[in-house]
């Protein structure tokens, strides 16, 4: 452990895990690097100076020029199921530098995505453009300001190097940090190499950095497993909740700490339709928004598998404690989900009928093709009747049923909007204003329209003025795609 006087407190935890997880790899050379976006309250959080960031030898390593003292330059192994396709995996195009201890004494990794090729890069170039670098710092911030649990970006620098895709574009890496990057893919590649004491160390380590109070527990990889599967019960909740479409939920996109990770072609959700997919390459919409859930539900079988023999000796009787485990997630979802669709419209207490006032209410926006972010807005600003399908008779039922329900809390109604408020966003990030913003970066490096969206998202809660050119959903009839970030 070092801690040098430019911030940088770095320990490597994960390193001293079996050498098959992880191989010891270099970044490519960055020939002429500069920081594009820096994450000045994240520098803040993780006892980083952003001038020491912008200097000559701060840059250097975030362009992965220089390793920082007490760093080790790593690519991590994995496995996962790509669209249902299992494949041994790893980290194709970044380098894990270690693990920051923060002023708070919290551990982050510090990766760096797009810094060339590793032993894992099979056919890949190992490196990322620009354009989706600042997408993923764009929406990974703005998921954070709507208090979703999410790896985070500290900073984008462009490499110097060009990239070559379609077009030739310019090269970036993403300086992301998260709690850690074990994924539901890292035990899938230790139980595929039926080493069952390296995936014992695995599951230690996991729950010793993420779940510290079970360690003790009689059976702690059966609470893991349990553990595991109620954060990701409760971060699929709060996606549904916003509206998010994750677009590439394969298990190896999965983080054991419960974080939302690799922001491909993600992208939110306009019109309500469960059945919305935006990511060009899922024909059938296996990760469709409707079917997140049910994903989250089937990944995490896979996780569960992959624990059978820490769990108990009897496969039989492993196999019975893992199934019980699984069949508890949709009950935690639905927990989680319905929890939150009660404070979006400002429920308070429970009442057994409140599944169907939701529902009906789903079904109408869904049959009026509703904008899933804005109808919540109307009902937070007390504008029911600034809606498209105000009169409709169904709606109208349903506003009179609404009202009644809320005349039956203690809470008044004041209170129901103020819940209502901290429970709807006024803002997420529009696909049409996203794209504006890249591509005035990217094609004319003005980053004037990426700041003024970042700072617009940064409190999405606060129903402020600023935000207001950025409601509006696009008037294109085009349907939107996004692409798996490259
Ligand atoms: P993802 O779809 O982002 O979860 O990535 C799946 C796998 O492809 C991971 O092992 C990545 O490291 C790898 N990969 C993605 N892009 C590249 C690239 N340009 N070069 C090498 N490997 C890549
Ligand atoms: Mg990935
Ligand atoms: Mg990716």
């Amino acid at each position: 452990m070092t801690k040098n006087n430019d911030g940088w407190h770095l320990e490597n935890s994960y390193a001293q895990l079996p050498e098959a997880f992880f191989t010891e790899t270099s970044p490519e050379h960055s020939p002429s690097p500069q920081i594009v976006m820096l994450n000045e309250s994240l520098c803040g959080d993780l006892g980083l100076d952003p001038q020491m960031l912008n200097s000559e030898e701060g840059i250097a390593i975030l362009a992965g020029n220089r390793i920082p003292d007490g760093g080790k330059s790593i690519a991590q192994a994995y496995a996962g199921h790509q669209f249902g396709h299992f494949t041994m995996l790893g980290d194709g195009r970044a380098v894990l530098l270690g693990e920051q201890i923060m002023p708070n004494g919290k551990r982050v990794d510090i990766q760096l995505k797009g810094s060339g090729r590793t032993p894992f890069s099979r056919g890949g170039d190992g490196r990322a453009a620009l354009g989706p670098m600042l997408r993923e710092y764009l929406i990974s911030e703005a998921m954070h300001a709507l208090k979703i649990p999410t790896t985070r970006s500290l900073a984008v620098t462009v490499t110097g190097a060009p990239v070559y895709r379609e077009e030739v574009l310019p090269g970036a890496i993403l300086t992301r940090v998260a709690l850690s990057h074990l994924r539901v893919g890292t035990f899938q590649y230790a139980a595929a190499r039926q080493e069952t004491d390296d995936l014992r160390t695995l599951a230690d380590y996991a729950i010793h950095r993420h779940y510290p109070h079970i360690e003790n527990d009689k059976n702690p990889y059966h609470t893991f497993l349990k553990s595991v599967i109620e954060r990701q019960a409760e971060l699929v909740a709060k996606w549904q909740l916003v509206g998010f479409i994750h677009g590439v939920m394969n298990t190896d996109n999965v983080s054991i700490s419960g974080e939302t990770i690799d922001y491909g072609p993600c992208a939110f959700m306009d019109t309500y339709d469960p059945s919305t997919v935006f990511s060009s390459i899922d024909r059938e919409g296996r990760y469709a928004y409707g079917n997140q859930p049910g994903i989250t539900e089937w990944n995490l079988s896979r996780f569960a598998e992959t624990l059978l023999p820490l769990l108990h000796e009897d496969t039989d009787e492993a196999v019975n404690i893992a199934q019980e485990a699984i069949s508890g997630f949709a009950e935690r979802f639905h927990r989680y989900w319905m929890a939150g669709m009660r404070s979006k419209i400002g429920i308070f207490n429970e009442e057994k009928e409140d599944m169907l006032l939701v529902k009906k209410l789903l079904r109408i926006m869904q049959d009026q093709k509703a904008d899933y972010t804005n109808t919540f807005r109307a009902f937070t600003l007390n504008k029911a009747e600034n809606l498209p399908f105000f009169d409709h008779p169904e709606f109208q039922q349903w506003l009179k049923e609404w009202k009644d329900r809320l005349s039956r809390q203690t809470e008044t109604e004041e209170e129901a909007y103020q819940l209502m408020k901290e429970s709807n966003p006024a803002i997420i990030p529009r696909n049409h204003r996203v794209e504006e913003a890249l591509e005035s970066a990217v094609e004319n490096g003005d980053l004037r329209a990426m700041e003024r969206l970042l700072a617009a998202l940064s409190d999405p809660y606060s129903y402020s003025e600023k935000q207001e050119v950025y409601i509006a959903p696009s008037n294109s009839t085009d349907p939107y795609q996004t692409y798996c970030g490259t």
